[in-house]
């Protein structure tokens, strides 16, 4: 049995950027990964601009008496120089006339007619409710880096460069096979002994939000004959294969004979729980992973094998689960032989955060993955008491 760490570092060793790189509109970009590195090609704020509704004035003017108020400047105008002993009003984001050394907000002026004065009390020095050119980004500077995934923020800082298209990595197409007999798809009416597939819409979800392609192959029966050949088709049109079910070693189950006959296995039982039975390998020249049919192991997983895999492969950085130190709200009294993952939930006392454990951690019981923050890691060989600080595994 491999541990963790060795099978991530197995895995993630097989795993290539396989994909090609496109252009594509900054509004298809979100969630896309980054293929060049990108360099501001102007700066921002473009020019010197007010902060604040106000006057713009020389300090020194303001400060000998009242100014005569000179115009106005609103937001998009390109104003002239401001006149030595006049104010001129100004808007927020309205481009600071020449020779302004600082913007009064309004509420510290008194107005009266064309004329404004600084009020008793109020302060103003030079560079005040102004936001310089380029104060935010330089021309020339790198404002993202190569293999980030872009989030909203990414998109607006690249739209607010004048960019309207950006290189992006090509998605990865993985096959989805879903396996086993009492499988059902939602909305098929209920039948005796069989459960509802709740695997295939969990993955492509989970793949869809890292960026892949899902080329979707169904449900196929606990039959070797047939497991071959949808996994054979599959593999003619996708980068990564996943599978779900059948990869234990009881009578039905059939993926891993499938996959050794048309490929091979290069890890198949790791020390964690939930999840041990985890084939990877490759089918018909393409990487292959077998996850477990109870849902809740193929999240866990998914989230630590897979989904760092599929980054590297598509190539952007592996971003795992943050991870945070947290209290123990329970504890754990029995060292285990596999590396755990509890789901907990998060809760403030006081200063501190403290994880409280799902009372059903079955590998089957999915509903106490939705309602769980996050995910506690128990290493190997590990017992903790009440209050101790343990690792959690933030979930999206
Ligand atoms: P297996 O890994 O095929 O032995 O399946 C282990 C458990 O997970 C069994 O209780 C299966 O019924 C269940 N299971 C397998 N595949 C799915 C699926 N796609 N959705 C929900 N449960 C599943
Ligand atoms: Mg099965």
């Amino acid at each position: 049995m491999l541990t963790v760490a060795e099978a991530r570092t197995k895995i993630l060793a097989a795993a290539t950027p396989a994909v090609a790189n496109m252009q594509v509109p900054l509004q298809q970009a979100h969630g896309r990964i980054l293929a060049a590195d990108v360099l501001a090609p102007i700066q921002v704020p473009p020019c010197d601009n007010s902060a604040m509704d106000g006057y713009a004035v020389r300090v020194a003017d303001l400060l000998a008496g009242p100014l005569p108020v000179a115009g106005a400047i609103y937001a998009g105008a390109a104003p002239g120089e401001l006149l030595v002993g006049t104010a001129q009003r100004i808007f927020t984001g309205a481009p600071l006339p020449a020779g302004a050394d600082a913007v009064v907000i309004q509420e510290d002026v008194q107005r009266n007619g064309d004329t404004i004065a600084l009020l008793d009390g109020a302060k103003v020095v030079a560079g005040d409710n102004i936001r310089r050119a380029g104060e935010d980004i330089r021309v020339g500077e790198q404002v993202l880096v190569a293999g980030r995934r872009l989030q909203a923020a990414d998109i607006g800082l690249l739209a607010s460069l004048g960019i309207a298209a950006v290189a992006v990595r090509s998605p990865l197409r993985v096959g989805l096979l879903c396996t086993g007999d009492e499988l059902l798809e939602p909305g098929d009416p209920p039948q005796p002994g069989r459960i509802y597939n709740s695997n295939r819409y969990l993955l492509v979800a989970m793949l869809g939000s890292l960026g892949c392609e899902v080329v979707d192959a169904g449900i196929v029966g606990d039959d070797l004959a047939a497991t071959c050949t949808a996994l054979q088709q599959l593999a003619q049109g996708v980068d990564v294969l996943v599978s779900t079910g059948g990869v234990s070693v009881g009578d039905a189950d059939v993926v891993k004979q499938a996959v050794e006959s048309l490929g091979g296995l290069d890890v198949w039982k790791i020390a964690v729980k939930p999840g041990k039975p985890l084939a990877f390998g490759h089918v018909c020249g393409k990487p292959f992973f077998g996850l477990p049919g109870n849902p809740v192991s193929a999240f866990v997983t998914l989230l630590l094998f897979v989904q760092p895999f599929l980054q590297r492969a598509q190539g952007g950085d592996v971003r795992d689960p943050v991870c945070v130190p947290v209290k123990a709200g329970f504890a754990w009294p029995k060292a285990g032989k596999r590396e755990e993952y509890l789901r907990v939930t998060l809760q403030r006392e006081g200063e501190a955060l403290v994880a409280i454990r799902l009372p059903n951690q079955g590998s089957g019981v999915l509903s106490s993955v939705a309602r769980a923050d996050a995910l506690l890691r128990v290493p190997v060989g590990t017992t903790f008491v009440l209050g101790d600080v343990v690792e959690c595994l933030l979930l999206p």
